[in-house]
């Protein structure tokens, strides 16, 4: 797992790229140190893996935070479906995450992802539509993530 961080606006914005696993507690580690409380912004559009002892330690080092509000921001699908498993695995309001599409009109089924944020979600009062890359018609979150729209009200 690689990181930075990025100071923006005086809060911290920390970018992950690579698994959440064994690894992680020392990540974390490193990482606590150089966040500048009281809020801090994760963002995980690049965590591709994530197995058991990872999320078990990223639940114990998430506990290193306690003084810091954390807001998760483009969340893999990878990190939303741990999320389905574990529902206090992001501990703190989640503003855009990767949702599956599924194309109704020509059935194309590569996988495709697109971000979908709580600011346009509740503007519009329904998840965004993106176009298909085969028929470049609307294609809408596949069914199975629909219900990931109650992440945005933790
Ligand atoms: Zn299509």
């Amino acid at each position: 797992m690689e990181f930075h961080v990025k100071p923006e606006n005086g809060e911290s914005h920390v970018y992950f790229k690579g698994d959440i696993d064994e690894k992680i507690g020392e990540v974390l580690q490193e990482v606590r140190p150089q966040i500048v409380p009281p809020k801090a912004y994760f963002h995980l559009d690049y965590v591709d893996l994530i197995n058991s002892i990872g999320i078990s330690t990223w639940l114990t080092q998430l506990k290193d935070f306690k003084d810091i509000q954390l807001v998760f921001v483009g969340c893999s699908n990878t990190v939303i479906n741990t999320c389905r498993i574990v529902p206090n695995f992001l501990n703190g309001p989640v503003v855009s995450f990767y949702a599956r599409y599924f194309c109704d009109h020509c059935g194309y089924d590569e996988e495709q992802y697109g971000l979908i944020t709580a600011m346009e979600t509740h503007a519009s009062g329904e998840l965004k539509k993106i176009p298909c890359s085969s028929c470049q018609r609307p294609m809408e979150v596949d069914d199975h993530d629909q219900e990931l729209v109650s992440l945005f009200t933790k």
